[in-house]
């Protein structure tokens, strides 16, 4: 099964992701989380997607789109994959498209997660993750047990840099503005759903489950 995650940044995706991950026994694909393993290792590709990560502009096309394309042809993606911040734009979306029509795969889901913007700000201004595991925690709502601490991994929690209260601003305008419209094209093709991100973690893992089992909605 192949499912896109879709949302604005703070939704949930990757909480959500990861639930799902281990549901379905399939790969979570995050190119927030492989963009910022490369800034991280200096590599050439870190180097020249960090300008726009730091502004919270999207990081061009031909980057992205080439190191989605790289890792769903990976042997652990042959069961499916759970992409999470990727197609972030109808270009992304019709490469995407492209590049699995060749590969004989489609996409089967597309699971919007709604969350009004008040809450998106509070969620991303209080996220927290590990620097080593990339778990995602919140001051608030899900702290780790101790301070500071990776509840998995026991390694250091920090802040992103994206996630100071200018940058979370610019990136709500580059969702509303670039990737909203994924909602219609999406739509169009009879493969969207939407569900309420308001609630317990478990609680929209179970909705999304009984959408992509059962094939029920809860627009
Ligand atoms: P995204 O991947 O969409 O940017 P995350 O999954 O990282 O979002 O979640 C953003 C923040 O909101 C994190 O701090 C996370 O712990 C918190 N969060 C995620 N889901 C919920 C929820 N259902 N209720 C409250 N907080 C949540
Ligand atoms: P995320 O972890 O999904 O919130 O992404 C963090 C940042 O990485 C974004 O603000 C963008 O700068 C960049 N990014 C992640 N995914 C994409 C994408 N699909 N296209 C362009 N830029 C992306």
């Amino acid at each position: 099964m192949n499912l896109i995650l879709l949302g604005a940044p703070g939704a949930g995706k990757g909480t959500q992701g990861k639930n799902l991950s281990e549901k379905f026994r399939i790969p979570q694909i995050s190119t927030g989380d492989i963009l910022r393993a490369n800034v991280r290792s200096k590599t050439s590709l870190g180097l020249k997607a960090k300008e726009y990560m730091d502004k919270g502009a999207l990081v061009p096309d031909d980057i992205v789109v080439g190191m989605v394309s790289d890792r769903i042809t990976q042997e652990d993606c042959t069961n499916g994959f759970i992409l999470d911040g990727f197609p972030r734009n109808i270009n992304q979306a019709e490469v995407l498209k492209n590049t699995l029509e060749g590969m004989g795969m489609k996409i089967d889901h597309v699971i919007g997660i709604d969350v009004e913007r008040k809450e998106l700000v509070r969620r991303l201004s209080g996220r927290r993750v590990c620097r080593k595991c990339g778990a995602s925690y919140h001051v608030i709502f899900n702290p780790p047990v101790n301070i500071g601490i990776c509840d998995s991994c026991g390694s250091e929690i920090y802040q992103r840099d994206d996630d100071k209260e200018d940058t979370i601003e610019a990136r709500l305008k580059v969702y509303e503005q670039e990737t909203f419209p994924l909602i219609e094209y999406y739509t169009k093709k009879d493969l969207y759903r939407s569900v309420n991100g308001i609630g317990t973690v478990d609680q929209i893992t179970k909705t999304i489950v009984d959408i992509i089992e059962k094939g029920n909605s809860n627009t």
